[in-house]
């Protein structure tokens, strides 16, 4: 440890034994830690933070962890609205948003998809009219997580018609909870409830919810998109490592069991690749020179694939322009994840299918049913590799047939 990392340990720690009180409200705690800017010390000052560079957020994470302190609230979306309010957002918008997502105050879900554009996000059919003071949306959206416990969606939405898809799309914030917004929610595979549908009629955004410049939406829905590759690997929490007793514990209990429930089953849709040696011991499986070989090639995989995302989070942190990294990084969670799985399989055989009566109380069967999902939120691998073999490899693109005339001239089957 540096001289500086450790004087920076010592501050955080003073902070900390002046401040922390587990008996506090968790929201009054956040509301301290946004304020002193050690919750998220990488924002810039005038945001809660305090500009630090990567090695110094990385210290300041790490005394949390050790003292036992709860972090803010950075699971979810709400961490790709933050980081996209701060590099496209007004003031009035980070004025009103960013505390609140700091302290779990607000929740966040992410409208972009829709029936008929996935992939070809460009080509969404949602639409935004201005009347007067407010916009006026139309639409119907789809996999929209955490759609039922949040307070405001980024919503990516048409504004011109009569120019190229991606160059008639507008950003807004919408407040889910509006009599125009409906949300259906939806039951997934696995068993679990994460996703919903979402169909907007006559909602309305006012005018000042417009993110970044009309019709320039597309720029800014690639920060949003940036940041989810980025974070491919899983969800992460900094600070607060530890449970303890207290109003603040209970409270993050709480907030685990209703806002976090969504998310419940993401470790196992990353392959849980930490489980494969505990049960090839387990099981006997690991004198098998097949397992033992899967196991080798899957842990090869993921342990490169972490040093990839890490990579592009500090380039991130150290305000770097986005690497290809996002894109490589979430090709490779996709590869770890479907390794694992196989793993799995090649361990507990035909029980892998059983969910009640299976391997660990049926999350075997709940890995091999949430696998497929990392290799389409955020972008499918197909997408992925695309972008890799366009931006990173130079090939030439794909043949299009849609980007050379006006979006209202494009053939779709819907909108
Ligand atoms: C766990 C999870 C969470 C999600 N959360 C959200 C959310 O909160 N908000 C939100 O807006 N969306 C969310 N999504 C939706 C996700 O972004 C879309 O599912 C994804 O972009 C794919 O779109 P699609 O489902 O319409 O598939 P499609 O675009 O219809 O793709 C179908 C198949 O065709 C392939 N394909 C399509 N185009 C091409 C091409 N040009 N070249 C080669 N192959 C191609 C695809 O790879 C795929 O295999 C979530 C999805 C998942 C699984």
């Amino acid at each position: 440890m540096t001289d500086k990392t450790e004087s920076l340990r010592q501050e955080v720690r003073s902070w900390l034994e002046s401040n922390w009180d587990p008996n506090m409200a968790l929201v009054a705690w956040r509301n301290l830690l946004a304020d002193s800017g050690w919750g998220m010390p990488a924002w810039p000052e005038q945001w809660h933070g305090k500009n630090l560079g990567v090695n110094e957020v990385n210290a300041v994470a790490a005394e949390m962890r050790e003292f036992g302190a709860v972090g803010v609230a950075q699971s979810g979306v709400r961490m790709l609205a933050a980081a996209t309010l701060l590099e496209h957002g007004s003031e009035q918008q980070k004025e009103k948003f960013l505390r609140r997502i700091l302290t779990g105050e607000d929740n966040w879900c992410q409208l972009f998809s829709e029936p008929g554009s996935g992939s070809d996000l460009a080509g969404l059919t949602t639409r935004a009219e201005l009347q007067g003071d407010h916009y006026k949306i139309n639409g119907q959206k789809v996999w929209t997580t955490s759609a039922h416990h949040a307070q405001y969606g980024l919503l990516l939405a048409r504004t011109d018609w009569d120019v190229t898809k991606h160059q008639g799309l507008s950003y807004f914030v919408i407040e889910i909870g509006q009599p125009g917004v409906e949300v259906r929610h939806r039951r997934q595979m696995n068993g679990h409830a994460s996703f919903n549908e979402v169909f907007m009629t006559d909602a309305t955004v006012p005018k000042d919810m417009l993110v970044g410049k009309l019709n320039q939406g597309w720029a800014v829905a690639m920060t949003t998109l940036a940041n989810e590759r980025r974070g491919a690997d899983g969800l992460r929490q900094q600070g607060g490592g530890e449970r303890g007793s207290g109003t603040i514990f209970a409270e993050l209990d709480a907030e685990t069991e209703t806002v976090m429930e969504p998310y419940k089953w993401y470790p196992q849709r990353a392959g849980r690749a930490d489980l494969m040696i505990e049960r090839a011991m387990l099981t006997g499986t690991h004198d098998d020179p097949v397992v033992r070989q899967e196991i080798a090639r899957a842990l090869i995989l993921h342990k490169t694939s972490q040093w990839t995302a890490r990579r592009a989070r500090q380039a991130h942190i150290l305000g770097r322009p986005q690497g290809p990294e996002g894109s490589l990084g979430k090709l490779a969670a996709s590869n770890v994840a479907r390794a694992a799985a196989r793993v799995h399989t090649l361990i507990s055989g035909a029980d892998s299918m059983l969910k009640s009566d299976g391997p660990m109380d049926g999350l075997i069967a709940e890995i091999l049913l949430s696998v497929p999902a990392v290799s389409i939120a955020g972008g499918t691998d197909e997408i992925q590799r695309n972008i890799i073999s366009e931006r990173v490899l130079g090939l030439p693109k794909e043949p299009r047939t849609d980007t050379d005339r006006p979006f209202r001239d494009v053939p779709r089957n819907i909108g």
